[in-house]
């Protein structure tokens, strides 16, 4: 055996050149691998790795941050700012000044023409907090548009919902190391191995040291529901049903935490009487789960001594995600497991920095998780900003979601897109095309000129990308880890805090603000504002984040570092300090398979893409393992429609078609096909995204669709083809 082993040839690896490694954070996910990139004499980035001391990564890092170092060179970044007068005639190049006053007059002159609210911003999880901060400041003090939001809506925005409603506050309460001490994870609709392999890792390590139960629930057999002790394929869209009923045998054999409901929380009888109505026999004819294996996960659940929880896009993509949510901090209430070593409701963040939007951006609120609505908290920002606080509105403006349904009747006339895709992220393609065609003015800052909102666009603002810049990323665990700037932007792009800067030149509209010019600058700022808030960053330096490798909040000023769980103590924020329990009756209110459209449509990522692949699609060391958009079907169900494996399919729903490649797989049942959301022009042309009325947040994992058999193979060979389009 020894023997055989030395045999073998010795793993060698390929010597790049590099003469020094920077230190970063990952760009891509919210898991926040620390990661140094590698420059050559020359200064060309040319190998990624991971930082051996970093609590997140302890020196792994996946597929896409092993390659992030040849993002910088990518093709199509954008050069130099475009604009055109019509989206249809080609663009011309520009100076920076002319396209910046360009994008301020239009912002005016629509403001001026049709009302404040009738432009509006749409901005991202992926740029630095500190650019977030300097965004809202922007917005919100001096454009004074309300229609102001994030692409987080299409997220995160029922994690965020169901956090406050439950504890008052948005803000993951538990982190990675909850894994070492857990004796029970429930998975709800997260495929970890795919979605976040670092934190599926974190996971695999603390299995190897102790055994302890795993129960996936996703109605697909995903890489995550292979490796489960146990795997719950539910009915798409029911969680709400399965969770009651889960809280429903909890309390009917009396495993619920007594002292902890009493001392920490308010609503149980509210609560107990609605989940008396979802007996396991009931609930199993909903969510498809059978009764004893209800009542197995229950009790597992409620008798180990500290359990979690973590979902994804699963629950949150849903009309029900914001009771979904709600529902997963249920059961961690009624069985005591919030704020202590291993028990936790952790919604596992999309984007880099989709925490920083929420914490920091204004999106919904004011900067530190203030509100529109709480007439103090407009009183502290507005004096700190030095402006009148009745220039703010009194409540927030749309969502996302909303301000599309808004251009479409006609109310808003603009828009400027910051890092984000909505052609091919917004469910219903044909739909979108529209509405943004119906735009008086839309404008587009991204780092690729090629993105495909850009289509549609009279002007392009071309971003620096990732650490080409310095500042902040918040990671799903509350950590915040710092961004070192390794390289200068690409040709003549910038920074985006750099393009706010030069917008709130013109468009101070008198208000004396002032803005911060450096990343670090505006750091100082939001670190003053959080100072006794709960994501208190007071304590945070620049310096201290690249030392310890991120530093979770709250961290206040004399603290040596972050804290890892919040409501240790008990104390939640709600004005009484208790935590709610709430009841959540189910109503049945999406689009499901019938007759005429008999399967599901599931969607969901890959490991090798990031969202749109505006990123990843350009790399073609993560192109060539995930080069073109297919579709899982179940054999049985294919073979009824005589559609053979690798074959061309079209996937018809009410919205519109797709041709995908069919990949032939018992992962999915019978009445499902999954299709990865990655790829333009595929799975958002028949998705329907009704919105879930709590957070605004598509349903994009339920819609109906029917499929048929391609005559032209060779045709839709090539089309597909097309759409790798990099
Ligand atoms: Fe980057 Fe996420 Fe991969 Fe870590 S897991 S290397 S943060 S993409």
């Amino acid at each position: 055996m020894l023997f055989g082993r030395r045999r073998k040839n010795p793993i060698r690896i390929a010597d790049k050149g590099v003469k020094e490694w920077r230190y970063t954070t990952c760009g891509y996910c919210s898991t926040g691998c620390s990661i140094e990139v590698g420059l050559d004499e020359h200064g060309r980035a040319v190998a990624s790795r991971g930082v051996g001391g970093a609590d997140v990564n302890r020196g792994k890092l996946c597929i896409k941050g092993i390659f992030e170092h040849e993002l910088f060179n990518s093709a199509n970044r954008g050069n130099k700012p475009l604009i055109r007068d019509r989206h249809h005639e080609p663009f011309r190049e520009a100076t920076w000044d002319e396209a910046v006053d360009r994008v301020a007059g239009e912002i005016k002159r629509i403001q001026a023409t049709y009302g404040p609210d009738a432009f509006s911003i749409v901005s991202t999880g992926q740029i630095m907090t500190e650019e977030f901060y300097t965004l809202g400041k922007l917005v919100r003090g001096c454009i004074g548009t309300n229609n102001y939001d994030g692409n987080t809506t299409l997220c995160m925005a029922s994690a965020v919902s169901g956090y406050k409603r439950s504890f008052g506050s948005d803000g993951p309460p538990g982190c990675y190391d909850d894994f070492e001490h857990t004796e029970c994870l429930l998975a709800i609709g997260s495929n970890l191995p795919e979605q976040h392999p670092i934190i599926f890792w974190r996971l695999r390590q603390a299995l190897e040291k102790r055994r302890f139960p795993v129960i996936v629930v996703d109605p697909r057999i995903t890489m995550f529901a292979q490796m489960a002790d146990i795997h719950l394929p539910i009915n798409p869209g029911t969680d709400v049903v399965l969770l009651n009923s889960l809280a429903h045998v909890i309390v009917e054999e009396g495993l619920e935490e007594r002292a902890y409901i009493e001392a920490y929380t308010t609503g149980f009888d509210a609560f107990a009487e609605v989940v008396q109505g979802y007996d396991p026999r009931t609930a199993s004819h909903i969510c498809g789960i059978d009764e004893d294996t209800i009542r197995n996960v229950a009790r597992t659940y409620a008798r180990a001594g500290a359990a979690m929880t973590i979902w994804t896009m699963g629950i949150n993509q849903s009309t029900h995600g914001s009771d979904g949510v709600v529902g997963v901090n249920n059961l961690n209430l009624i069985t005591g497991n919030i704020g202590k070593r291993g028990g936790t409701s952790l919604s596992i963040t999309g984007q880099s920095n989709a925490m920083g939007t929420r914490e920091w951006s204004s999106c919904s609120g004011l900067p530190g998780y203030r509100l529109l609505e709480n007439e103090e908290h407009r009183k502290e920002i507005a004096a700190y900003w030095g402006i009148d606080p009745n220039f703010f509105p009194t409540r927030r403006g749309l969502a996302q979601t909303d301000i599309f349904a808004a251009i479409e009747t006609g109310h808003i006339k603009g828009l400027w897109l910051v890092a984000t895709n909505p052609m091919t992220s917004m469910p219903d393609t044909a739909r979108t095309r529209r509405i943004l065609e119906k735009l008086e003015f839309l404008v587009v800052q991204d780092a690729y000129a090629d993105v495909e909102t850009n289509e549609y666009s009279h002007a392009y603002l071309p971003a620096a990308l990732w650490a080409e810049k310095e500042g902040c990323f918040t990671n799903t665990e509350r950590r915040v880890n710092l961004v070192r700037n390794v390289m200068p932007p690409y040709g003549d792009s910038k920074p985006d805090l750099w393009i706010f800067n030069q917008l709130a030149k013109r468009l101070q509209n008198g208000s004396g603000i002032v803005f911060p010019e450096t990343a670090e600058g505006a750091f100082q700022e939001l670190r003053e504002l959080s100072k006794g808030r709960m994501l208190d960053y007071s304590g945070m330096t620049y310096e201290k984040l690249e030392k310890q490798r991120g530093i979770q909040w709250p961290c206040s000023d004399g603290q040596q570092t972050g804290s890892p769980r919040l409501y240790t103590d008990g104390v939640f924020q709600h004005p009484d300090g208790k935590a709610r329990l709430i009841p959540l009756p189910f109503v049945d209110n999406n689009e499901r398979p019938d007759e005429a459209y008999p399967f599901w449509l599931n969607s969901g990522r890959v490991v090798e893409h990031f969202h749109t692949r505006t990123r990843t699609g350009k790399l073609g060391n993560l192109n060539k393992f995930s080069p073109t958009p297919y579709m899982e079907m179940n054999p049985d169900a294919a073979r009824g429609l005589g559609i053979p494996h690798g074959s061309y399919a079209r996937l018809i729903s009410r919205r519109g078609d797709a041709v995908v490649m069919v990949q032939l797989t018992q992962r999915v049942p019978r009445d499902m096909v999954f299709v990865p959301f990655h790829f333009h022009e595929c799975v958002n042309r028949v998705s329907l995204g009704l919105l879930d009325p709590h957070s605004r947040q598509p349903a994009y994992k339920q819609c109906a669709v029917r499929v048929e058999p391609v005559a032209d193979q060779k045709g839709a060979a090539v089309r597909n083809l097309a759409a790798r389009s990099y």
